[in-house]
């Protein structure tokens, strides 16, 4: 017969699934012979099988727990609700993940008008026995019958008013008689029922409310988002009590064995001499440091000690530990692994591994790839982060903390950043437009887009802080204003924006830049000896690219051309580009064009030397140059010596619909080849000048964007082909290259077969391929994809995780047919997603040469590397 309850004694660690977290370490640690109070751990099982019983208490498994209880009652040499030394213990969820929503602990379970009475004797202290009697009722009244808390305390306020009492502690045990009798009556009143004073009762009903609390709604939401799957349920423990309550020998207390915000080697911990459990996290009063106890009970804290060096010994990992001591005796009530920041989680991996605790594989395992983002940004001050008021929330768009004055066009931002004035940028949405404005600010703020909107993906690329979508503002540009609900905001007013959690707050915060310990180096080396997937970077900038090099990148994945062209002295060029009545007078525009950007990619190779480069031929809609306001247009048409009506006739021309889904990509090289030609001219004679005037051999990866079909891409690297060898026969020297294609239309990935018979290799795209797979507009889809997630119809936005089993299968797909085809196809991703840890994995899985992803997330990319790599080796 399956067994349903498990004592202390009876289990190990290796047991979570079956005992819960907190059951199985409390199991090990009675098995490594620390003093634990003795009990038993109702398991998950259980509460599965409770589930099929119509969730009923089926009678094998009382019978269970009472025999437990007897056990329990031999090894203490107390009894379970008798008058003269009861038996008290406390009921503990516990699952195998720990998770917000589930039950709080019931202390002092096992009281009754008659045990009250055996407990005042045996303690001789009857002020804690009916202190412990009015706590119990309160708990019990509060977790297992739902009723309000301030019920009670209300009634305890009373009493304390009437008596003209200040604190807890002066009310006498008749005080605290007569609130166990008006506890008793709320809870008649309130839950209809008398209060249980069958022990056994109590306790039924207290294991069963743990397992209701299992499905609560809370609980089931963050099983949702956070992966944990439905079927798992939870253990319940059930402890025999120790009193940290019974004097001035007595307290309760936490520790961490080493410091969770730096790392350092130091026990760092807190206790409350004379206090129960939920004392020291009600905040009534204030805790002293560990270090106090050495001189209040040297031999209690030497004990202490020693069971902290042989936790951590024997976890191998930092340990957050909670302990109590009963009159002078010590005893230990719970062990898990330590929360801490990334900055304390490398420098203990990293000195666990010096100490020979644990391994360097060991050691990436233990550091959250996206944790690593907290180093690499500027972060708030705590204490002013404290007294901050949150006036909006967006999405975290991009990482950090950023504090400045308010600005509303790119132009005001670049002006005030010149008077030196930190600036953070408010538009609506952002647009190719605006670069320069967002280069000039330290942070972006958008009240439009998602995740991987323009202003999310240009200000990650920059590793500028941004907060994206915040749909409560309400932007005036004309007016320079944005009103936030009641509040309004000016030019010039101070506001703070919070990166990782999108949250927006009033007035200036000051923040702290990020500082990279030796132990970081360290950490990245050893990730990087265990990962195969390459990492390279989406760089348009030689600043970008060197700033992603210093991270770690390998090459370059993906180079847009097209930001190169919205520089302040380009812009004017390009738009007689468009403007350009007929070829030859488009001609000459990209003739001015060529020595430009022939500049930008020599700019870009000198930074990455002979590491590989791929840069990607123009991708935007025309239109995305041209101006849309009548202002704009009208001084345009001034400057380009055209009338204003036939500019404005080309700008509606240019008009489109849906312009992601439009003349864009390949579609404008098949329409305008000349413009590939002149850009594939600049990208040859920059590898030429490389190689005569530095002496570095480039091989450029010339990427086509948007090809859907194989004879859209044949057609455009016959052109490119042409180009090449005329510049290569012109420079009498040899240059190798390759010509590749992004794989972000679905129907590219469907009939991958045939195009790899003209790629060299493919770049997942999987922000359009995302886009086009599931029909989510990339600058849409920000307004309903949270109400997607918050009803847990989308597990994750699949515009920051790939969506493994739709977009996933597409890619899939594609590497099995290019290599059909082309067994040696170089294959990576250029999407968002070659930055978020969970598709770094699928890449991994997909056996792809590299991912590339912004600078600043190169180093998450290289530690998610090395994970999928020691979690799934090949
Ligand atoms: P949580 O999961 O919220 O930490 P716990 O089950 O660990 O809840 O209980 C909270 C606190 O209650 C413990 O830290 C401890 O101080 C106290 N507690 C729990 N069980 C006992 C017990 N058997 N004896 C004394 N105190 C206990
Ligand atoms: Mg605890
Ligand atoms: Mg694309």
């Amino acid at each position: 017969m399956k067994k349903f309850v498990h004592g202390f004694s009876e289990g190990n660690m290796g047991m979570k699934a079956l005992l819960g977290g907190k059951g199985a370490n409390l199991a090990e640690m009675t098995r490594i012979g620390l003093p634990v109070p003795p009990g038993f751990t109702v398991t998950t099982e259980a509460c599965n099988e409770y589930y099929q019983h119509d969730s009923q208490l089926w009678q094998n498994v009382k019978d269970e727990i009472f025999q437990h209880l007897v056990k329990l009652e031999e090894a203490t040499g107390k009894q379970f609700g008798n008058a003269s030394n009861p038996l008290l213990v406390s009921v503990r969820s516990g699952a195998v993940f720990s998770m917000p929503g589930m039950m709080d602990t019931i202390l002092n379970l096992g009281l009754n008008d008659e045990s009250v009475i055996g407990l005042a004797k045996a303690t001789n202290n009857e002020r804690f026995a009916y202190d412990s009697y009015r706590r119990f009722i309160q708990m019990f009244g509060d977790v297992v019958l739902d009723v309000k808390k301030y019920k009670f305390d209300t009634i305890l306020e009373k009493r304390k008013i009437e008596k003209n009492l200040e604190l807890d502690v002066d009310l006498t045990p008749e005080d605290l008689k007569y609130l166990v009798e008006e506890f008793k009556k709320i809870i008649a009143r309130e839950a209809g029922i008398q209060f249980p004073q069958d022990v056994k009762k109590q306790l039924l009903m207290a294991v069963e409310a743990v397992f209701k609390s299992w499905n609560n709604p809370r609980a089931k939401v963050y099983r949702k988002i956070h992966d944990i799957p439905e079927h798992l349920g939870t253990a319940v423990n059930v402890q025999s009590m120790v009193f940290g309550n019974m004097g001035e020998t007595s307290g309760t207390g936490v520790a961490f064995t080493r410091n969770p915000s730096n790392g350092e080697k130091k026990l760092f911990g807190e206790f409350l001499l004379n206090a129960q459990g939920e004392d020291v996290v009600a905040g009534i009063r204030t805790p002293q440091p560990i270090e106090a106890l050495r001189e209040r009970m040297p031999e209690a804290y030497q004990r202490f000690i020693n069971v902290t060096h042989l936790l951590e010994n024997h976890y191998k990992d930092m340990q957050d530990i909670e302990f109590t001591i009963e009159r002078g005796e010590l005893y230990i009530l719970q062990t898990r692994n330590g929360k801490r920041t990334t900055l304390a989680a490398i420098n203990i991996a990293v000195e666990m591994v010096s100490e020979g605790l644990i391994s360097q594989k060991e050691a990436i395992m233990r550091v959250e790839p996206q944790q690593l983002d907290q180093l690499l940004h500027p972060t708030f001050d705590k204490e002013e982060l404290q007294r901050a008021e949150v006036i909006t929330t967006g999405l975290p768009a991009s990482s950090g903390a950023a504090s400045g004055k308010i600005y509303f066009t790119p132009e005001d931002a670049v002006k005030a950043s010149n008077s030196r004035e930190r600036v953070i940028l408010v538009r609506h949405e952002t647009s190719p437009e605006d670069i320069e404005g967002m280069v000039a600010s330290v942070g972006i703020l958008t009240a439009r887009g998602g995740m991987t909107s323009h202003a999310a993906v240009v200000a990650r690329g920059m590793g500028k802080c941004c907060v994206a979508g915040a749909g409560e503002l309400k932007i005036d540009e004309a007016a320079k204003t944005v009103r936030v609900r009641e509040m309004l905001l000016k030019e010039g007013d101070y506001i703070s924006l919070n990166g990782n959690t999108g949250e927006v707050y009033a007035g200036e915060i000051k923040t702290q830049d990020p500082q990279l310990s030796g132990n970081f180096e360290v950490f990245m080396n050893w990730a990087d000896q265990y990962r195969k997937l390459r990492v390279r970077t989406n760089a348009d900038t030689p600043r970008d690219t060197k700033q992603a090099k210093e991270f770690g990148a390998e090459g370059i994945g993906l180079c847009r051309t097209e930001h190169m062209f919205f520089e302040e002295t380009r812009i004017p060029v390009v738009r007689r580009m468009i403007l350009a009545r007929n070829l030859g007078q488009r001609k000459k525009a990209l003739e001015q064009l060529l020595p430009m950007q022939r500049k930008d990619f020599i700019d870009i190779f000198e930074v990455m030397g002979a590491l590989p480069v791929t840069i990607r031929l123009l991708d935007p809609p025309l239109h995305e140059f041209l101006p849309h306001e009548e202002e704009d247009i009208i001084a345009l048409a001034e400057t380009m010596e055209i009338t204003y009506h036939e500019l404005k006739d080309i700008v509606n021309d240019l008009h489109e619909f849906n312009p992601m889904l439009g003349h864009r990509g390949c579609r404008l090289a098949v329409t305008y080849p000349e413009i590939y030609q002149m850009q594939v001219q600049a990208i040859m004679e920059a590898a030429v000048h490389m190689k005569e005037v530095k002496g570095v051999t480039v091989k450029p990866e010339i990427m086509v964007p948007l090809v859907g079909a194989f004879k859209e891409l044949k057609y455009i690297k016959d052109i490119i082909v042409q180009t090449i060898e005329e510049v290569i026969s012109e420079a009498g020297i040899q240059i190798e290259y390759m010509i590749g294609t992004m794989i972000e239309v679905p129907r590219a990935a469907i009939t991958a077969d045939e195009i790899a018979t003209e790629a060299a290799f493919f770049s997942f795209g999987t922000n359009d391929l995302t886009q086009m797979t599931y029909g989510f507009s990339r600058d849409d889809a920000g307004s309903f994809i949270k109400e997607y997630l918050d009803k847990v119809l989308l597990e994750k936005d699949p515009f920051q995780r790939i969506d493994r089993n739709g977009v996933g299968k597409l890619m899939k797909l594609a590497v099995e047919l290019g290599r059909k085809t082309k067994p040696d196809i170089k294959l990576g991703i250029c999407g968002e997603h070659g930055g978020e840890p969970s598709s770094i994995e699928f890449c991994h899985l997909l056996n792809l040469d590299y991912v590339s992803c912004s600078p600043f997330r190169v180093p998450i990319a290289r530690l998610a590397a090395a994970q999928a790599a020691l979690r799934h080796p090949q």
